[in-house]
């Protein structure tokens, strides 16, 4: 029961992020139990993820020393049990596997990429960028934002000026109206639900806009479930009602914005009753909706990857910035524009520069005064053309421009779209490293497998979703030879001639802190003692600023702007071949790939099977019972896997998780991409589904 411990140590939840801080209770080398602590993202509170999920960290799958790929292996692929690895792999010393993993990556210049990890610390992400920058002359290196919240990025920097969130999530204390849409933080996020709910409790208006039915719209006074893929005409509709009525907040649109009147002229032809429609949405429920939110005193808006996993991603979040700035709903108490980021670390990862168009705090690649200071740094060039994307990178393997790979705590081959054209890169590759906790299903296609540190087991700084950096300690060393991967990159960027000197991840933070405004006031002892400050810190005591942008945003002239956009329908209509709408998204016990949550005995045994989510009627139209087999199909590729009656799921739709290796959704998924983000349409695609 986790009594029995004799050592706890404060760090910061692995999982999703909301960045919960940690108790971890130890006995030995072994972690008993985890318990919340009062961070100031959840003040004492956890979800069962980071109350029961931790036990992965001493599975026996764990990797404890260096592998490298026999010369009589079978060929590359998903061939490999990740408990037993020896047909395919032959242990090795530290010495002989850096060697080997260097040797493949020396010199090859623009044939190699990176895909680094969110999963891991600030500086680990710092370090990444660094090696392949300096290491190989060019800007190849990105990480899972790209899945993720990469469209909402570009249109925060494009539009506010910076990619964060205005406000956090704890400021919903301070709102009477807040918009949740194309986000399920009950099962993604559930601790900042809880703060939803606490909200709604109070009565505070809660309006949850979604494709699919949750359990926050209970909790909710306005429920919109749209068609999905019309995002752009609903709020667009919304907005138009809001002009229609009066409701625009002039005078902070004339004080801090810019671009208003083609906004004003393009929401003209949106009225709710021309696109009702395209979105399934009754006009009067639109108007209710505008009303309570532009007419509140203070309203937020928080989104996922339901806005952002389209092809029309940047557009939508272009809408959201939009409707905030027109209600004047930016910049004070319980307001605020707040997309919810996924994994624990995606801001921190982002902020650090591990994307292939800017270098740290969002500089770009092509501003030759951003690469002056890091060559100066660093001692070498940065190349000033944007290095490839996460999907880019794939298609640069299968048209052989990149033939060797470093990854480090990614598992493309289940989180890419299309995965028969990802796992055919991986296996097309000449070299490729990976550098991972568990033998992942990406690690199945690699030369070399560097076995590498839990979060449990190392120290280092992470950023949440609020802007919050927090101070990560290890409770257990690394298993084995497993070492932290700070100290990986660093020998391995060693290995390959760049002569690093680092012993410490605070040696890391510093150089970072250096270079980086968002960071200034903020050290790492700072971090030690206080455990999080929020950026921006405005003085070495400044706990931090939970709202910004009060007094002008970080744009030429102070001014956002307003970015009027159309609709755009998705890349792959249903048709009658594929007549139904696959969506994708995770559950609340399983995160991402699974490779961690699926090793942890808890959450394992709520959820051990893949399982996809259909209407009943649309099970009875099939022929399946609820808890039968079910086979889904798309142009790419096909499933089968339990299925289960939801009717929170419309009558078209199908809802697929994306954590089970055995049932990959991934294999099913469309790789379109949105143009300015560079994020698969994971959200929608054509499918058809039949008994199996
Ligand atoms: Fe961890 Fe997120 Fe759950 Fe908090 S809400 S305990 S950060 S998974």
């Amino acid at each position: 029961d986790g009594a029995d411990f004799d050592t706890e140590t404060k760090s910061v939840c692995p999982f999703c992020g909301v960045g919960c801080q940690v108790s971890l209770r130890s006995k030995g080398d072994r972690i008993v139990a985890v318990d919340g602590v009062d961070g100031p993202a959840n003040e004492g509170r956890l979800c069962v993820k980071g109350r029961f999920g931790f036990d992965y960290v001493h599975h026996p799958h764990r990797l404890t020393k260096p592998l490298i790929r026999r010369e009589d292996a079978p060929a590359k692929g998903l061939n490999v049990d990740p408990g037993d690895w020896g047909a395919a792999f032959r242990e090795a010393s530290w010495e002989e596997a850096l060697e080997r993993a260097a040797a493949g990556l020396r010199g090859r210049g623009r044939e190699v990429a990176g895909f680094g990890s969110a999963k891991c610390s600030n500086e680990e992400a710092y370090l990444f960028q660094r090696f392949i920058r300096e290491g190989f002359g060019h800007n190849n290196v990105d990480h899972c934002t790209r899945l993720c919240h990469a469209s909402s990025v570009a249109a925060l920097l494009e539009n506010v000026g910076s990619g964060a969130v205005t406000a956090t999530f704890n400021e919903i204390e301070n709102a009477d109206c807040a918009i949740v849409i194309g986000a399920n933080p009950v099962e993604n996020h559930p601790v900042a639900a809880t703060y939803l709910k606490q909200f709604a409790a109070r009565g505070g208006t809660l309006i949850v806009m979604d494709p699919r039915g949750q359990a926050l719209a209970r909790h909710a006074a306005h429920m919109l479930q749209f068609r999905p893929g019309a995002d752009v005409a609903l709020l667009n509709s919304v907005m138009h009602v809001i002009v229609e009525e009066g409701l625009v907040d002039r005078q902070y649109v004339k004080g801090f914005t810019e671009n208003w009147a083609a906004q004003e002229r393009h929401l003209a032809g949106f009225a709710p009753e021309r696109v009702e429609g395209l979105t399934g949405i009754a006009p009067d429920a639109v108007r209710a909706v505008a009303r309570a939110f532009a007419g509140a005193r203070a309203g937020m808006i928080f989104w996922g990857m339901g806005v952002s996993q389209h092809v029309h991603g940047t557009d939508n979040a272009r809408c959201l910035i939009s409707l905030a700035l027109m209600c004047g709903h930016v910049g004070r108490p319980g307001t605020g524009l707040h997309p919810l980021r996924g994994q624990n670390n995606v801001q921190g990862a982002s902020d650090a520069g591990l994307i292939p168009m800017f270098l740290p705090d969002y500089r770009s690649v092509a501003d030759p005064d951003a690469r002056g200071g890091y060559a100066a740094l660093w001692g070498a060039e940065v190349a000033p053309e944007a290095g490839l994307t996460v999907t880019e990178i794939m298609d640069a393997v299968h048209a052989g421009g990149v033939r060797a790979m470093y990854v480090l705590g990614e598992n493309p081959a289940m989180s890419d779209p299309d995965l028969a054209h990802a796992r055919g890169a991986l296996a097309k590759l000449d070299h490729l490293v990976v550098q991972d906790i568990f033998l992942t299903e990406t690690a199945n296609y690699a030369d070399v497998i560097l076995p590498a540190s839990a979060f449990y087991e190392k120290a280092g700084t992470v950023t949440n979703t609020n802007r919050q950096v927090q101070m990560g300690r290890p409770a257990v060393p690394p298993p084995g030879e497993a070492r932290e991967d700070w100290r990986v990159i660093r020998d391995l960027a060693n290995a390959c001639g760049l002569g690093w000197t680092y012993e410490h991840p605070r040696e890391v933070f510093a150089e970072m802190a250096g270079m980086m405004p968002s960071l200034a006031n903020i050290t790492w002892e700072r971090l030690e003692r206080e455990g999080a400050v929020t950026y921006p810190s405005l003085t070495p005591e400044d706990p931090g600023q939970p709202i910004v942008f009060g007094d002008g945003f970080p744009r030429e002239g102070g001014r956002a702007r307003f970015a009027p956009a159309d609709v755009v329908p998705p890349d792959e209509l249903p048709d009658a071949e594929y007549p139904m709408v696959l969506t994708t998204g995770r559950q609340l016990e399983h995160w991402h790939t699974g490779s961690m949550t699926r090793r942890a005995s808890v959450l394992d045994a709520v959820e051990p099977e893949a399982n996809c989510s259909l209407h009943p009627s649309t099970l009875r139209r099939l022929g399946v019972e609820a808890g039968g087999m079910v086979t889904l199909e798309t142009r790419r590729g096909a499933v089968t896997l339990m299925a289960r009656a939801d009717r929170a799921v419309a009558p078209d739709m199908v809802f697929l998780p994306f954590a089970y290796v055995e049932a990959a959704a991934n294999l099913l998924t469309n790789p379109a991409l949105d143009p300015y983000g560079k994020i698969p349409e994971f959200k929608f695609a054509a499918v058809r589904a039949f008994a199996a």
